[in-house]
């Protein structure tokens, strides 16, 4: 049974048509940070699911897991990483690159701000394909960290999945609530 906020939620989220190019239907969610309960609401919904998960780390995607991130972190007590596009970030970074429908892009992570022993939350606004969700994991792993899971708050094509849990050994959707 669904979480009744969860209705809420998705009722401000503004569907945008051929944004930014013809046939996608971009899932606009600063209409969701409009609406400071659909806001809470969300980020508490994380908050309820992985406070007492021993979660060291909360690594945002670049950019709209920065919105999401920080507050799930904040109150469940980890760190925040942020996982970036090339040459934003000034340290030593380890990279990895996913393919996207044209053309590859990459993400970016600080060396040295995820220990081997970290248990880490990915979080972003929405999983299409999963190609970007796979490349944080990598990252994380790579640094030696455990993804305990990974958390979105839409789902295309549906909008019906608020969490998934992702093998991180195959970046493989497991399941959905
Ligand atoms: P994917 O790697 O295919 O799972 O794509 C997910 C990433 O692309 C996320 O960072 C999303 O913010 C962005 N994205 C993909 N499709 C959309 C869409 N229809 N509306 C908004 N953002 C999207």
């Amino acid at each position: 049974e669904q979480d009744p906020r969860i209705e809420g939620i998705a009722s401000t989220i503004r569907v945008v048509p051929d944004f930014p190019k013809p046939g996608i239907m971009f899932q606009d969610i600063t209409t969701l940070l409009l609406d400071p309960k659909a806001f809470k609401n969300t980020v508490d919904l994380f908050v309820e699911r992985y406070t007492g998960k021993d979660i060291t780390v909360v690594a945002g995607i670049e950019a709209r897991g920065f919105i999401f991130g920080p507050p799930i972190a904040l109150a469940i007590g980890a760190k925040f990483v942020p996982l970036r596009k090339p040459r934003k970030l000034p340290g030593e970074v380890i990279s990895e690159e996913y393919v996207l429908e044209y053309g590859t892009d990459c993400l970016q992570m600080h060396i040295g701000a995820v220990q081997p022993g970290d248990r880490a939350l990915v979080v972003d606004d929405l999983i299409a394909t999963g190609g970007t969700l796979c490349a944080a994991i990598k990252l994380l792993e790579r640094a030696g960290a455990e993804v305990v899971e990974c958390a979105c708050v839409i789902e295309l094509p549906e909008l019906k999945a608020f969490y998934l849990h992702f093998s991180s050994a195959k970046c493989e959707v497991l399941d959905w609530d």
